[in-house]
């Protein structure tokens, strides 16, 4: 069997691949999932999308992403539950306040909207925020939330109505390279032969990398996160405490969903831990005093995929044909509907947008890469 492209992995990065490449005219491609669609940190993310990141490269890849999350239900014809009620960053020591100060204005410089805003204004935008301590934060109303499971069967749903394979319960286990070009997959017994293999294996995509004899620079890292009983709704942004890395919103259902960093070593491990609830629920009552007592109802985890600079690797590599969409630590989610794309594009077109080369596979042997801070949520 001949495949034009295969895409590995089931996430909303490898759908929306899919779903812009069939949108561009590509005839034969198929999606290999080993498990359920979804089942990768694309159906355990906040569903957070926002523009305010610190450097260029992230910021102007993210407000295109924006203006298509703007878009989505209509072009998806599936309503991906997306409301704009922005993002809030707080910082509560000099450090996250000077890192906050330049963010803004660079993002300022990239026509993004954000604003500092005075202890007093955070408050009046969150009344139920305890400001102790705070020193100040920015804002930017355009940044939002969309429920990750309606982008990835959205994108899944056109995927199929436009011709694309989706095959799930199907690993991929090799990748067939001759000659410096790559020539298919080892899909389950099969062999499919393919010109293009797209790397969006998420938290796995070390172990792919690996398949076709390439060095990663990727590294899967367990990230925790939450859900309590449903409240009445109150809480419209985004809450990010960038001193304390931790990141709450609200869902459309009620519900608080929140994370924080704790410390973890390079892992698959998806385990929860007592030390992560009582990390979240120490600081988000202090920060909210409200939440106290709200019960938890549910605790899990999921991977980021980091690089040495936090920031995604895209495009093409030495092997020909062999395409990454990978390297997202916390930011895949918000990303998807540009990536998608621009790797369809390259694919189709050959040519390769302004907008990805900062990302290439072989920066990290160039040492002058500028790492993005804004790693939470
Ligand atoms: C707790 C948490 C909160 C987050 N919050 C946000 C947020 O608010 N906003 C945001 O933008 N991002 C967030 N992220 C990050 C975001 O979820 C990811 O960056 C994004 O989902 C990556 O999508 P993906 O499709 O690349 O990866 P995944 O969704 O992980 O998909 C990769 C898929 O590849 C499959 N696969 C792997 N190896 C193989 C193989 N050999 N053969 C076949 N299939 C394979 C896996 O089973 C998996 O389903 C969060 C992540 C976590 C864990």
């Amino acid at each position: 069997m001949k495949a034009d492209v295969v895409v590995i992995g089931g996430g909303v990065i490898g759908l929306s691949t899919a779903y812009y490449l069939a949108k561009s005219g590509v005839e034969k491609i198929i999606v290999a999932e080993k498990k359920y669609l979804g089942s990768g940190a694309s159906g355990r993310c906040a569903g957070g999308i926002r523009e305010q990141f610190s450097s260029k490269p992230s910021i102007r890849l993210a407000k295109k992403s924006l203006d298509m999350y703007e878009r989505l239900s209509d072009e998806l014809n599936f309503n991906i539950l997306f409301r704009q009620g922005g993002y809030l960053f707080l910082a509560f020591d000099e450090e996250s306040m000077e890192e906050l100060e330049r963010d803004v204005k660079l993002q300022n410089s990239l026509n993004v909207d954000s604003v500092l805003l005075e202890p007093e204004e955070v408050k009046e935008i969150v009344p139920e925020l305890n400001i102790d301590g705070l020193l100040g934060g920015s804002f930017n109303m355009r940044d939002g939330i969309a429920f990750p499971f309606p982008v990835v069967w959205g994108f899944a749903r056109k995927c199929r109505k436009m011709g694309v394979e989706i095959r799930d319960f199907s690993e991929v286990s090799d990748i067939l390279v001759r000659d410096g070009t790559v020539r298919g997959v080892k899909l389950g017994n099969e062999i499919i032969g393919a010109d293009f293999v797209v790397n969006a294996a998420g938290g796995w995509s070390s172990q792919v990398y690996h398949m076709a004899g390439l060095e990663p620079y990727n590294k899967p890292v367990k990230h925790e996160i939450l859900a309590t009983e449903p409240m009445k709704p109150f809480l419209e942004p985004m809450v990010i405490d960038l001193t304390a890395g931790l990141y709450f919103n609200q869902s459309m259902r009620g519900e608080i969903i929140g994370g924080i960093g704790i410390p973890e070593s390079p892992s698959y491990q998806m385990g929860s831990s007592l030390e992560f609830l009582e990390a979240f629920a120490s600081r988000v009552t202090k920060l909210m005093p409200k939440l106290k007592g709200v019960k938890v109802l549910r605790q899990w985890a999921g991977l980021y995929d980091m690089t040495p600079d936090s920031l995604p690797i895209l495009g093409e590599t030495e092997i020909e044909g062999f395409i990454q969409a990978n390297g997202f630590s916390g930011h895949g989610f918000m990303l998807a509907p540009i990536v998608g794309k621009l790797i369809a594009k390259l694919i189709a077109t050959g040519e390769s947008d302004p907008l990805l080369e900062p990302f290439k596979y072989d920066r990290f042997k160039e040492m002058d890469v500028e790492p993005e801070h804004m790693v939470v949520g």
